[in-house]
């Protein structure tokens, strides 16, 4: 009898790349063809409409009704073209994925037939009834009602027949219950407090944006593996499985040629991100067997957001059609590199310039040093919570496994911009300044080569490193949606902005009376004063060593930096003192809404867990249980028929080694049986704890440990028991196959 795992080994094996015709006009011609932005508003709006939608989108200027109708009627228009029937309001809850729900565009013309409506009310605000979102319960189940409200700054676009929407999501009451609420109000606090300190160095600046570039890593499976291994199909990771006897030693995948029929889903699948706007730059193999990443070229943060939230499902949607499943799990594959998503990020001003980058004169690279400080005080001050931000059920397997950044937030300057710190704190006050001639106060503040930028000797292990013109938060999962981590970091910076600003007026006001005629300018003085205090300050956060290393493990801990590794222990970061207010006097989000959240949070981790939990005593009891036994009472038959045939000493010798694998197969099913036993037994326990916080901790102390004690069993197993019995496609097939 062939197994399920055999044919659809064979069919993997058989599939052609599909022919994927690049559309005839360039990129250039077909990007953002399905959006509605600033070429299409031009053309479909009325010039006013279109003036005030300019003002709205660049400087945040309030929308009222009227423009929403002309702004509506413009972009029905526009649909209409396209073929499109329905829209839709586009949010991110607090779930993974995005949410939709479609309505059409026809309405009764009370005539008795049907017209074409969509309005400014519409576009502006929906009610979807929306009570199984999570909400940590902020909404009672008697107002289950929840609020869609149009982000008039990320452009409204096409998929299939629908109109997409992008929109925040709040409860009756007020209450974020999704990413984009908190998220734009984390990006506009940056703003406010980055536009005050640039004051000091340029007053013309009007506004800081904050850019994000973020680096999407994957796997892809062909969907027939994939369907017959029930643990990736319910839980989006590998719950067993053997190594492969070669996976990634080689290193022979990283930036490899890309198979061709993953290139032909790569290219169909950058066909549909341009034309939705996605700047697509980047395509290339990782480090693991199957492993890709894709990057565009850098955003706004909420519009990169939303770019990756639209990415990944068109990932799926793509993936699909080419006879692949995408896994966007952290760790899909126990043993070899998982998957994270880079964010890059910095902030920039209206005039063009990039804040975290080195400049040519002094007075710019004295800007630059502020920023790099200001960000380190954030990252230093909020460390755990910058931990919680980017942690999650299934990112927790990947962090600290030798691969991803370690558990523990530090940040890595290279040797130029460390040196460039230790210079402003240690020179001697009167060399930093001096009098030259006419020109007056000259600050020796030295440039930092580009050559030397473009060389930082980038350090891979470093969570949180400086790379040039930007930090790289890496440690955030390729399944997050970005904006948890883009909030907290947001914050944490806007809030040390602010507080150095506070700092430097004060400083100010000391000092500018003894300098008064000096030649000196004393909000120069300032600054390097506070700066000087800071780069002392957060120090403890920098590290440019090795972060695998388990004496920085000990090391961080004496810096009194956040070493805590349990996933629900991690998230009670986001409810310390320290946090809530950040988060309060930024507006960003309350208590209330932090503490709605990690209920969610944890929730959501029990759950995973839960569902794992099943799965595994699932496979164990209906996979590998009677199919090691089957094995095992054939190789009793063979011993029997030994002894039949044999001299009774004679026998003894040959029947050794199926002697020995008998009781091997007996002692670790036994021991699989008992574990999946142990492992019922707990939930029932954990089950049983009201408390979403303990419940999520008695999962994560009693009952994840016991799924790696079973699938050590079960991958001992699958090296003793006949491969053609196995049920379940093989890492090395899971993992070579394409
Ligand atoms: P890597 O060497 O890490 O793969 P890439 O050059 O591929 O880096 O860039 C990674 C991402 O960083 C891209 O999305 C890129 O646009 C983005 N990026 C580059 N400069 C900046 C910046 N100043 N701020 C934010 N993102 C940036
Ligand atoms: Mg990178």
């Amino acid at each position: 009898m062939e197994t399920l795992r055999f044919q659809v080994v064979g069919e993997a094996f058989k599939k052609k790349p599909l022919d994927v015709q690049a559309p005839a006009e360039r990129p250039t011609k077909y990007f953002g063809r399905k959006v509605f932005n600033r070429e299409k508003m031009y053309k479909y709006l009325p010039k006013e409409v279109y003036a005030t939608m300019i003002d709205v989108m660049d400087n945040g200027a309030r929308l009222d009704r009227k423009i929403a109708d002309a702004v509506a009627e413009g972009m029905k228009q526009w649909a209409t073209e396209e073929r499109v029937t329905h829209y839709t309001h586009w949010f991110q809850p607090l779930t993974e994925g995005t949410a939709e729900k479609h309505d059409s565009f026809i309405e009764h013309d009370g005539k008795g037939g049907m017209i074409e409506e969509f309005t400014g009310k519409l576009l502006v605000q929906q009610e979807p009834d929306a009570s199984s979102f999570p909400s940590g319960g902020i909404r009672s189940t008697f107002e289950a009602r929840g609020y869609s409200a149009w982000d008039p700054t990320s452009p409204v676009f096409i998929i299939d027949d629908t109109l997409c929407i992008p929109t925040i999501f709040i409860s009756y009451s007020g209450e974020a219950l999704d990413y984009k609420a908190p998220l734009l109000k984390a990006l506009h606090a940056v703003n406010v407090a980055a536009t005050e300190v640039c004051h000091y160095f340029d007053p013309t600046v009007k506004k800081v944006t904050s850019n994000l570039g973020w680096e999407q890593e994957y796997f892809l499976v062909d969907e027939g593996l994939y369907a017959a291994r029930p643990d990736l199909l319910l839980t989006g990771r590998t719950l067993m499985g053997h190594d492969s006897a070669k996976n990634q030693q080689m290193d022979d995948h990283y930036f490899g040629s890309i198979p061709e029929r993953v290139a032909a889903f790569m290219r169909e699948l950058e066909i549909v991100a341009l034309e939705l706007g996605i700047p697509c730059k980047t395509r290339h193999n990782e480090v693991a067997p199957n492993q890709f990443e894709l990057a565009p070229i850098f955003e706004d943060t909420n519009l990169a957001v939303d770019h990756n939230m639209l990415l990944m499902s068109l990932m799926k949607r793509v993936a699909r059609k080419h006879g692949f499943r995408v896994l966007l799990h952290e760790k899909p594959f126990a043993g070899i590199n998982g998957s994270g998503k880079h964010n890059n990020w910095s902030l920039s001003t209206d005039n063009g310039v990039l804040l975290h980058a080195p400049g040519k004169t002094p007075e710019q690279n004295l800007r630059f040093a502020t920023f790099i400080v200001e960000t380190l005080m954030g990252v230093y001050r909020h460390n755990g919570l910058l931990k919680a931000s980017i942690m999650s059920a299934t990112n927790a397997h990947r962090l600290g496994a030798n691969e991803a950044p370690p558990a523990i937030i530090s940040s890595f300057l290279g040797k130029q911009v460390s040196e460039l710190l230790d210079h402003i704190e240690k020179a001697d006050k009167d060399d930093l300044f001096s009098i030259n001639g006419k020109q007056g106060m000259k600050m020796d503040i030295p440039e930092i080569p580009e050559i030397f930028i473009d060389n930082t000797d980038r350090n891979r292990t470093s969570p949180f490193a400086f790379t040039g013109n930007r930090f790289e938060f890496r440690a955030v999962g390729s399944e997050a949606n970005c904006a948890s981590a883009m909030i907290a970091l947001n914050s944490a910076v806007a809030e040390a902005l602010a507080n150095f600003k506070k700092r430097v007026d004060a400083r100010i006001k000391e000092i500018e009376n003894d300098f008064e005629g000096s030649g000196h300018n004393p909000v120069m003085h300032a600054v390097i004063d506070v700066l000087r205090e800071d780069i002392k300050t957060c120090k403890p956060i920098r590290f440019d060593g090795n972060g695998y290393s388990d004496e920085w493990i000990a090391e961080a801990e004496k810096r009194g930096l956040d070493v805590e590794k349990s996933c629900p222990k991690i998230f009670e970061r986001y409810l310390d003192p320290e946090s809530i207010e950040m988060f309060e006097s930024l507006g960003v989000m309350t208590r209330k809404e932090l503490e709605a959240r990690n209920e969610v949070k944890w929730e959501t981790y029990t759950k995973k867990v839960q569902i794992e939990a099943r799965v595994l005593g699932d496979l164990s009891m209906n996979h590998i249980i009677p199919v090691a036994t089957r094995y095992q009472s054939e190789l009793v038959k063979n011993v029997d028929s030994v002894a039949m045939v044999f001299a009774p000493d004679k026998a003894k010798v040959l029947n050794a080694r199926n002697l020995k694998l008998i009781e091997e197969i007996a002692e670790r099913t036994s021991a699989i049986e008992t574990g999946v036993d142990e492992l019922v037994n707990a939930r029932k326990v954990a089950n049983k704890i009201v408390d979403e916080h303990e419940k999520a901790i008695a999962y994560h102390d009693q009952i994840a440990p016991k799924l790696d004690e079973i699938r050590y069993q079960i991958d001992k197993l699958e090296l003793i028991v006949d491969d053609s019995m196995w049920p379940l496609p093989k890492y090395r097939e899971l993992l070579f196959i394409r």
